[in-house]
């Protein structure tokens, strides 16, 4: 094929997400940290009675909706809230409108991927930083490199784990750039940092419909900055990014924080179990304040592991990645979900012996 693509499109390589299954297979899905419980029932409701007529003209350009809902809940003005396609769009527009070839982006990794292929769209210079072996944040490092965009997720993914709140603070107040905070997964966390986000105007909380209130489908993520930083990034974001559908589906949704709660209430207990589970079956478990456990079979392949898994119907996450290429990434499931998984993992692992075959 000719090569139609600028230099650093050719050369990256594409960022590989989860296996999506076709709806209705019987597949045990663990691999994509969704939540295994349907959307709140308020949801439904709303796209029961949704009216066609906001089908025919364009959406709110800022999600208004959502926005005021949102606000409420979060006790925050709406006009500190930037609605996204996906809290991926606006990691994205934070990249498109803060970078360009020259300026860094920094983060720790091992982390979310997709960070370093929205750089290199952008031809931004890279600079990952490793994490300490218990995943202490290299916080000087960070400091010292001082780019333009600096990432942190919080609870991390593939770990699980969470970075102090008075250490993203001490960064904050130290960087001339943007700290993005991605709180994919505040929702199973016992923290957050949206106290950051009032002291420093160069801190944007990046949160998300997708894991806590079992809306991934819809694409609905949001921001929490001072309105001077949003400022910048309106100018970069599509102008309907966001479709009438999610809107009323999101603003629903986060409304109902009861429902919301319940779930992360039993994801939560069943994390606990999965943990014991498989810290009998041998396995190492790293603590998670997430919806998915970082684990590491001592005696078998990962990948071995991940491969048979998958011939059962059951997809776990394994990543091709310095420092993860032996480990696991699994979504809690429902107890029975996990069961099942439990369930394979034992045979795989202790094989049940064949019955003696003839008589010899
Ligand atoms: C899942 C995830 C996202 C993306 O969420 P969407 O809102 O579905 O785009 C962002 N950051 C991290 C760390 C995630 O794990």
């Amino acid at each position: 094929m000719m090569d139609y693509f600028r230099g650093n499109v050719t050369a990256m390589a594409a960022y590989i997400p989860g296996e999506q299954p076709k709806p209705g297979s019987q597949i045990i899905k663990l691999n994509s940290n969704e939540n295994p419980y349907p959307p709140s029932p308020v949801v439904l409701e709303v796209l029961q009675n949704f009216n066609s007529e906001s089908l025919r003209r364009y959406p709110n350009a800022y999600g208004e909706d959502f926005r005021l809902s949102a606000s409420q809940v979060l006790n925050i003005p709406s006009d500190w809230i930037i609605v996204g396609n996906g809290s991926d769009e606006l990691l994205n527009v934070v990249v498109r409108a803060c970078t360009e070839p020259g300026k860094k982006v920094a983060y720790p990794i091992p982390t979310y991927v997709l960070y370093r292929t929205l750089t290199q769209v952008q031809s931004a210079e890279l600079v990952e930083i490793p994490y300490g072996e218990n995943y202490e944040l290299p916080l000087d490092q960070l400091i010292a490199t001082n780019a333009a965009v600096t990432f942190i997720a919080t609870p991390n993914s593939p770990s699980g784990h969470v970075v102090p709140i008075d250490e993203l603070r001490k960064l904050a107040s130290k960087l001339s750039g943007v700290l993005v905070i991605d709180e994919a997964y505040v929702d199973f966390a016992q923290e957050n940092a949206l106290e950051l986000v009032k002291e420093f105007e160069n801190v944007i909380s990046i949160r998300t419909l997708s894991k806590g209130y079992s809306l991934a489908g819809v694409r609905l993520g949001f921001g929490i900055a001072n309105p001077k930083l949003l400022s910048g990034l309106y100018k970069v974001k599509d102008s309907y990014n966001i479709d009438a559908i999610a809107v009323a589906v999101g603003a629903a949704g986060i409304s109902d924080q009861v429902y919301k709660n319940d779930c992360v209430a039993k994801i939560k207990a069943s994390r606990v179990q999965l943990a014991i589970a498989l810290k009998q079956l041998g396995f190492r478990v790293w603590d998670s304040q997430a919806n998915f456990l970082l684990v590491q079979p001592l005696e078998v392949n990962a990948k071995y592991l991940y491969q048979k898994l998958k011939e059962q119907g059951i997809l776990v996450r394994y990543f091709q990645e310095t420092r993860l290429d032996d480990k696991l990434r699994i979504t809690i499931g429902t107890n029975e979900q996990n069961q099942i998984l439990i369930n394979a993992l034992m045979n795989l692992l202790n094989p049940v012996p064949s019955p003696l075959q003839g008589e010899g």
